[in-house]
C-alpha cells in the first residue's frame, strides 16, 4: 500500500490550468485545443484585435462541430467560456503551464520569457512554441531552465496531430513528462526530440523552402512550382501556398534562424523572395496578401 502511495506521489504532474502568450495563428489554435480538451486557458496578447480574432476562430471551429452534429450549443458555450482572453500580464498568475507563442523573434521571445518567469509561480512549467530557435538559447533568459522546454505545435493546431517536445540541456525529466502528458491530453502525438535550430520537422522543411526561394530568385514562376509540387509531385500544397499559410513574416524569421544555425547547409540569401514580401507587408493569409491574394 505504502509503495502505491509513493508511486502516486511521483506521478506525472497534471496540467489543470494553462496560459498561452500570443493569440495569433498558433496561440489562438493552442488555446482552442486546450479548452476543447478540457484544460481551461488564459489567452494573452498585447493587441485586442488579436484576442478578438482568436476567439472568433475558436467559435468558427466549434460552430462547424455543432453544424455537423458532433457537439451541442451548451458544450460549445462551455468550451468558449473556458478561454479567458486578456491583455493583462497578471492574468497568468497561478497557471500550471505557460505556452509562449509570440513572434518568432529571438529577442522578443527572450524578453517575454524572462518577464513571465517573474509573474508565474515557481512551480509553473514554461514552454515555447518556437518553430526554429534553439531551446538552450531561449533557456538563457530564464533563472530556472529546468522547468522549460519546447512544445512545438503545427498549423492548423486543431487538425495537425504532431507536437515536438524539445528537451533542452537543462530541462528536467519531470518537465518533459508533464508536457508530454499535456500534449497527449490535448489529443496530440508527442515526440521528444533533442535541441538544435529547427528541431526535426523544420530542419527538413526550411532547406526545402530555401531551395524554392532560390528558384524564384532565378526567375522561375512560383505558381508553376506550386502546381508541380502539388499536382504532379503529390504534396498537399506547394511551397508558395504553404508559406502564405505559415505567415511570410514568420517564415522570414525562421529562415534567418536556420541560416544562422546551419551556415554550410542553407544558402546565405535563403530568405530572398520571402524577405522581399515581408518588407512589402505581404504577410500571407493572415493579412490577405502574400504570394497570392486572398479575398
Ligand atoms: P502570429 O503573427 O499569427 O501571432 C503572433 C501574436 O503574438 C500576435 O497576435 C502578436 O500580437 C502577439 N504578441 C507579440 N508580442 C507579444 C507579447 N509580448 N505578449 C503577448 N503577445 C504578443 O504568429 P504565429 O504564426 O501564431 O506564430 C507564433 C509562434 O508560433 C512563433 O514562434 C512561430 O514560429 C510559431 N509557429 C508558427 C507556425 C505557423 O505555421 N504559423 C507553426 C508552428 C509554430
Amino acid at each position: 500500500k505504502s509503495k502505491a502511495k509513493k508511486t502516486s506521489k511521483q506521478a506525472t504532474r497534471r496540467i489543470e490550468r494553462a496560459a498561452v502568450l500570443g493569440a495569433g495563428i498558433m496561440g489562438g489554435g493552442i488555446a482552442y485545443q486546450s479548452a476543447y480538451k478540457g484544460v481551461p486557458v488564459v489567452m494573452k496578447d498585447i493587441r485586442q484585435d488579436a484576442l478578438d480574432l482568436g476567439m472568433k476562430e475558436a467559435s468558427k471551429i466549434l460552430g462547424k462541430l455543432v453544424e455537423r452534429g458532433r457537439m451541442d450549443h451548451k458544450k460549445m458555450a462551455q468550451v468558449l467560456s473556458s478561454i479567458t482572453p486578456t491583455l493583462l500580464d497578471d492574468a497568468v498568475k497561478g497557471v500550471d503551464i505557460v505556452v509562449e507563442a509570440v513572434v518568432e523573434n529571438p529577442d522578443v521571445k527572450a524578453k517575454v520569457l524572462a518577464q513571465m518567469e517573474d509573474i508565474v509561480g515557481p512551480d509553473a512549467i514554461i514552454v515555447s512554441n518556437t518553430s526554429t530557435i534553439s531551446i538552450d538559447r531561449l533557456a538563457k533568459s530564464l533563472r530556472d531552465p529546468s522547468r522549460f522546454c519546447g512544445m512545438h505545435f503545427f498549423n492548423p493546431v486543431h487538425k495537425m496531430p504532431l507536437v515536438e517536445i524539445i528537451r533542452g540541456e537543462k530541462t528536467s525529466d519531470e518537465t518533459v513528462a508533464a508536457v508530454v502528458a499535456y500534449a497527449t491530453q490535448m489529443g496530440k502525438t508527442a515526440i521528444v526530440v533533442n535541441d538544435c535550430p529547427g528541431f526535426l520537422v523544420n530542419r527538413v522543411l526550411f532547406p526545402y523552402l530555401a531551395g524554392f526561394s532560390g528558384l524564384v530568385e532565378e526567375g522561375v514562376d512560383f505558381t508553376a512550382i506550386d502546381k508541380v509540387m502539388e499536382r504532379e509531385f503529390g504534396w498537399p500544397m506547394g511551397p508558395a501556398y504553404l508559406t502564405d499559410v505559415v505567415g511570410i513574416d514568420t517564415a522570414d524569421y525562421c529562415t534567418l534562424v536556420m541560416a544562422e544555425g546551419f551556415p554550410s547547409r542553407m544558402p546565405r540569401d535563403a530568405n530572398g523572395v520571402i524577405a522581399k514580401l515581408a518588407a512589402a507587408e505581404r504577410l500571407g493569409q493572415k493579412n490577405g496578401k502574400g504570394f497570392y491574394n486572398y479575398g
